[in-house]
């Protein structure tokens, strides 16, 4: 059996760590930092196989050179010179093998302009997309364009509604203040809301999050929706969907 659990690491960040019960070898993504998965690693007997990188934030690769030193594990990412000790460069429709999972890579320019996520099909279905979609969410724009964040978001959303979405940081709250903001009548953001704030009090990450439901509480994927497109009109343009994103998205900059 497949199992993913976060490593909380620097202030808000999740490391997830897969693993086979069968196998001590494991898998980490995007470990910004190498102490709290070497302390996991060590607590437990296991020892690192691979990892993914989505992107190349040092919040997301800070940990490789040391977690490379000492494991040499096969590390995945996207063609970007910039990241150190990838032995191997994805893109779009790459495929690469991880605990025993087939994993297609899908290219989410955005956030960033190298931006990769990893989906595997299966039950249920897993994708790690680090700072493109979060729960109530979605990443800020620092390199790439509103368009290309649209165009990213729409991939992820052609994936199975079941699929279990592994985000990169605990912002579920914040975000789901913004989505109150955004889409106001919307029930399921206000159950969302007292959902996230108990498993918060009791220290729980409140992801993964699945598709289905961020459909439902995400307004950053519910720039169709009319009383969405309501809001943003006091922000600026939502003649089309496109539009309506990009109003949001610098709307949720100064929120
Ligand atoms: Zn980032
Ligand atoms: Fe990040």
């Amino acid at each position: 059996m497949l199992s993913v659990t976060p490593i909380p690491a620097l202030s808000d960040n999740y490391i997830w760590l897969m693993r086979q019960d069968t196998s001590p070898d494991v898998c980490v993504v995007d470990p910004g930092d190498a102490e709290p998965v070497i302390r996991v690693l060590e607590q437990e007997g296991l020892t690192l196989g691979t990892i993914l990188v989505t992107h190349h934030h040092p919040d997301h690769t800070g940990g490789l050179t040391e977690l490379i030193d000492r494991y040499s594990p096969q590390v995945i990412g996207p063609d970007n010179p910039g990241i150190d000790g990838l032995t191997k460069r994805v893109g779009k429709g790459d495929t690469c093998r991880v605990m025993g999972r087939r994993f297609d890579v899908h290219e989410v320019p955005g956030h960033t302009l190298d931006h990769i996520a990893f989906f595997t099909a299966g039950i249920p279905p897993l994708l790690f997309c680090g700072d493109t979609l979060f729960s109530a969410g979605c990443g800020r724009l620092f390199e790439g364009t509103p368009e290309q964040m649209y165009r990213s978001l729409q991939i992820l959303t052609g994936l199975p509604d079941d699929t279990l979405v592994f985000a990169a940081h605990e912002y579920t709250l914040a975000n789901l203040k913004f989505a109150r903001a955004a889409d106001p009548h919307n029930r399921d953001v206000a159950d969302a809301i007292v959902e996230a704030q108990r498993a918060r009090d009791l220290d729980r990450p409140t992801l993964p999050s699945h598709l289905a439901r961020e459909k439902r509480i995400n307004p950053f994927l519910r720039c169709d929706e009319p009383d969405i497109r309501a809001t943003a009109a006091q922000y600026g343009n939502t003649d089309t969907d496109q539009a309506t994103f990009t109003t949001l998205r610098a709307w949720k900059d100064s929120f």
